[in-house]
């Protein structure tokens, strides 16, 4: 599914943005072409006024002037003194050349007046574009400049061929480039989305495990319930009531476990209530450490409550939720300890925060474990299931250390055993 869904957003950035891309070739290439056709005809202009201004001034045409003119064939230049060619005419006669200048001619007279025929005084310029055929556009310039006996008709004609290689080399170019691109952008897309998704792909993963394993969890308790139901129809008093207290512990451990699924998928939606008020860590500690003392008691574990001389300044937070963290921490060093050992709670007040380490002389918890009894369902001993020991209980308890802007870890206590501790900000 992710990755159907991670091909899809890669076609769509590189579809959205090779768009743009061409939108921009398109944007940059309409003036390009524009400026070019503009500057070829200022040329064009200018030559026809150079030669123009020559050829009235000149009385005798030499051939080689006008082959230079011609440049090499980017001009064709058709000269008629009184009506007949030139012997230049007559030299570079072709038919290609023929068919040209003929267009050009009926063009000038249907289209723009041009009469050779008229008695002039001034020289007279006409100038249009004459298209042949697809890809063949000519500028002209129609010109009579009066003589003394008679009237000299030119044709200068300018082929737009190299303009148009020109514009084609340049699209093709711009082509090229905006194809390269948008490969480049579909590979980039495809890493770039890839990497973006991937936090989503961890999340739903571990929603997935967590969705698994809380129904694992589920099973187990439902299952003693089920057995027990249909075993107390044929049980007797004493048996029936040993059923009972099973069922009843059951329902216990399934309620403790709905509430701490209830707990961590209100703070993945952010939806965990807190009551922020000002209160006293001190006295919070003191209430869950006297709450764990009957427990403690029955594995012989003594609970000392370590304050600092000068009073703990107070703090904001919700009370509830720090009586949480604290009573799982304790939960954990009585569960994890050996009988008759001891647990320690401290507070210490640093520059701005409070800091609350509970110490116990217990199993301890291997190195390479420390990072994964943060996450969900993870306990160091998967077979040792006890009472309402999910392996949910830290999750929590980080969850709700991170909604005080605090930190929790873990450290090895070096009389043996493990030190959690948790840093609250004043
Ligand atoms: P659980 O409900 O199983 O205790 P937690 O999330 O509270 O779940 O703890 C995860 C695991 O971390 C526990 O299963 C246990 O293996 C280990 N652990 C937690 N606290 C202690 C401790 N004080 N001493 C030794 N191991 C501990």
């Amino acid at each position: 599914m992710f990755r159907k869904f991670h091909i899809r957003v890669a076609v769509f950035c590189t579809f959205m943005t090779s768009i743009i891309m061409i939108s921009m070739s398109a944007l940059y290439m309409i003036p390009s072409e524009s400026n070019m056709r503009e500057n070829e005809y200022a040329a064009f202009l200018n030559d026809v006024h150079m030669m123009v201004t020559t050829l009235e001034n000149q009385l005798i045409l030499s051939n080689e002037w006008i082959a230079r003119m011609e440049r090499g064939g980017m001009y064709i230049i058709s000269i008629l003194d009184n009506g007949n060619p030139i012997l230049y005419e007559e030299l570079v006669h072709s038919p290609r050349r023929q068919e040209v200048v003929e267009a050009a001619r009926s063009m000038a007279i249907r289209d723009y007046g041009f009469s050779p025929e008229e008695t002039l005084f001034l020289t007279r310029v006409t100038n249009f574009t004459l298209d042949i055929s697809r890809g063949r556009q000519y500028y002209v310039s129609a010109v009579l400049i009066p003589r003394e006996a008679g009237v000299l008709q030119v044709f200068i004609i300018y082929s737009l061929e190299s303009l148009q290689r020109q514009i084609v080399n340049q699209r093709v170019t711009l082509l090229m480039l905006n194809l390269v691109g948008i490969g480049l952008l579909g590979v980039f897309s495809y890493f770039f989305t890839k990497k973006m998704l991937e936090p989503l792909k961890k999340s739903r993963k571990q929603q997935t495990e967590f969705i698994a394993s809380a129904s694992h969890e589920l099973r187990t308790p439902l299952a003693v319930i089920q057995t027990s139901l249909s075993a107390l129809e044929k049980a007797d008093e004493e048996e029936a009531s040993k059923f009972y207290n099973a069922i009843e512990s059951e329902c216990e451990r399934m309620s403790s476990l709905i509430s701490d699924l209830l707990a961590l998928a209100s703070t993945d939606n952010y939806t965990l209530s807190t009551e922020m008020k000002e209160l006293e860590l001190d006295t919070l500690l003191l209430d869950v450490a006297e709450k764990f003392e009957i427990l403690a008691k029955e594995k012989e574990i003594t609970i000392s409550v370590d304050l600092p001389p000068h009073k703990v300044p107070p703090m904001k937070g919700d009370e509830n939720r720090l009586t949480q963290v604290f009573a799982i921490l304790l939960d954990n060093a009585v569960s994890y300890s050996p009988v008759g050992s001891e647990i320690g709670l401290s507070i210490e007040v640093l520059k701005s925060k409070i800091q609350v380490s509970v110490v116990d002389n217990g199993i301890g918890i291997p190195e390479e474990e420390k990072d994964k009894i943060w996450e969900r369902f993870y306990r160091v001993d998967a077979s040792r299931k006890s009472g309402k020991h999910f392996g949910l209980g830290l999750p929590i308890a980080k969850e709700i250390v991170h909604l005080h802007k605090g930190k929790i870890s873990v450290k090895d206590n070096p009389k043996g055993g493990s030190t959690f501790v948790v840093t609250l900000p004043i």
